[in-house]
């Protein structure tokens, strides 16, 4: 086909060059009944009557109105309108006729025999040699259509209905990351307003989060950067997230990819806020492990945490730990002279000044009665005899006050250090009450290394 003849607007004549002018005719009356709804032209005569002068034979499957019909009295089309649906088409036809410009609406119809349907209507003014004007335009059946737009607004309300009203916090973030969504219990739960999360990502030093043993939780390895990393979904993951004038917030965490041509385009996490559990799990935990008195490391925990560092050392036989083993003494004259909870405070008064003595990660353990054991990772017997001679000094010097009262204490102390060589936690705990007999033995308020 020609530049020149679509100029000139003879495609048809282009195409079938031997086309007459009843075999044109006749493809456009083909063309006019396969479409699904009707063409028309609509003459609009100077004093404001109005008529059909064609109508295609589609106008008899949608309106119920043959073309006949309606040609002779256009109300035939304008009465199946429903009554409400009327005063909004005559205005846009008002509308239309008044700019002398493009007609376009949809609105409903009930037909002969009682159905109800969507029509779309469009068309365009031309102006006739007889000052008329003549619309032409098409009906088109949009029933279909407004159907599945019912059926998708209700299934989006309905989806709507959960994100906002469900108990779990649900945050859609898109491929690189960043927050597009959240319902309002993720703000509720995370301590946000929308403002603050829109944008942000995994990434963002705000979330402080860690993990449930209080190591740093790192963003890139957050459920959701993973799923968009692997395509993967992640479920059950446990996350503390540092909320302002509340502390941790513990979540349990799921996340999905959502899916695009076979590509991650987006994913959803929804999490469930479990710090209540976690904060009681936690709490469960630490009077399992630790004395009820004086919040040091119960026996239990203490032999667990001695096994643990032992198979380090065993593992790593250059590392070292050192043992200290504590006894008070003469502890039994404290409780003759002063009663059995004057007693209990001196231990609770001891155990703090071994905790401010150590470091973060020594473990202060109470092993029996007015007994303690320390356990002192990556410490070697010099460093070990000088921790144990400092705390002796310590406590013979800081006496526990009762009711302005001084009451001393002196502690002797036996140090022995972890050896790869040892068979058994028990032998390096023997040669550490040997060294203790020993002090014991020199007269107390003493320290020995064996
Ligand atoms: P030594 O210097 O030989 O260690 O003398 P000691 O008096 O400290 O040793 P002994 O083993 O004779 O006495 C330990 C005392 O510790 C006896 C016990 O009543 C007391 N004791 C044990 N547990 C507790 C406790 O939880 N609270 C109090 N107040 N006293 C305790
Ligand atoms: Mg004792
Ligand atoms: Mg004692």
């Amino acid at each position: 086909m020609s530049a020149h003849s679509v100029a000139r607007g003879h495609v048809a004549a282009t195409r079938f060059p031997r086309a007459t002018l009843r075999e044109r005719e006749a493809l456009l009356l083909d063309l006019a009944a396969s479409i699904p709804g009707a063409m028309f032209r609509l003459m609009h005569r100077a004093p404001g009557t109005w008529q059909f002068v064609y109508l295609s034979p589609g106008v008899e499957a949608l309106f119920e109105v043959t073309p006949a019909q309606a040609c002779g009295d256009h109300t035939a089309l304008l009465g199946c309108i429903l009554q409400e649906d009327r005063p909004a088409h005559d205005a846009s036809v008002r509308a239309a006729v008044a700019r002398s410009g493009p007609w376009e609406h949809e609105y409903r119809i009930r037909t002969g025999s009682g159905l109800v349907k969507w029509v779309h209507a469009r068309a365009r003014p031309t102006r006739t040699a007889d000052r008329n004007v003549v619309w032409t335009g098409v009906f088109t059946d949009i029933s279909d259509r407004k159907r599945i737009e019912a059926g998708l607004r209700a299934s989006e309300a309905t989806y709507r209905t959960l994100f906002e009203t469900v108990a779990e916090g649900v945050v859609y973030q898109d491929r690189s990351g960043r927050i597009t969504s959240a319902n309002p219990a993720a703000l509720r739960i995370l301590g946000l307003t929308m403002d603050q999360m829109q944008g942000r990502t995994s990434l963002d030093p705000c979330w402080q989060a860690i993990h449930e043993d209080g190591t740093n939780f790192p963003g890139e390895e957050h459920p959701p950067m993973e799923t968009l990393r692997t395509g993967f979904p992640v479920s059950g993951v446990v996350m503390g997230i540092w909320v302002p004038d509340r502390g941790y917030t513990w979540l349990m965490v799921n996340s999905m990819p959502v899916f695009t041509n076979d590509q991650v385009a987006a994913v959803y996490s929804s999490f469930e806020d479990i710090t209540r559990q976690v904060v009681l799990t936690q709490e469960l935990r630490r009077q399992a492990t630790t004395d009820f008195l004086t919040g040091a490391a119960n026996r239990r925990s203490l032999m667990e945490s001695l096994k643990a560092e032992f198979e380090r050392i065993r593992r790593h036989p250059e590392l070292c730990c050192g043992i200290l083993a504590l006894d008070l003494d003469h502890f039994k004259r404290v409780n003759d002279t002063w009663g059995h909870t004057v007693g209990d405070a001196v231990l609770v008064h001891v155990t703090q000044l071994m905790r401010t003595e150590t470091r973060l990660h020594d473990i202060v353990g109470r092993s029996g009665g007015e007994e303690f054991t320390l356990l002192l990772p990556d410490t070697d017997a010099d460093a070990a005899v000088a921790l144990a001679e400092r705390l002796r000094r310590r406590v013979e010097h800081t006496p526990t006050v009762h009711e302005g009262q001084p009451i001393a204490i002196t502690v002797s102390i036996g140090v022995s250090v972890m050896s790869a060589a040892d068979v058994s936690t028990d032998d390096m705990l023997a040669r550490a009450d040997d060294a203790l007999y020993e002090a014991k033995h020199s007269g107390r308020n003493a320290v020995r290394l064996r």
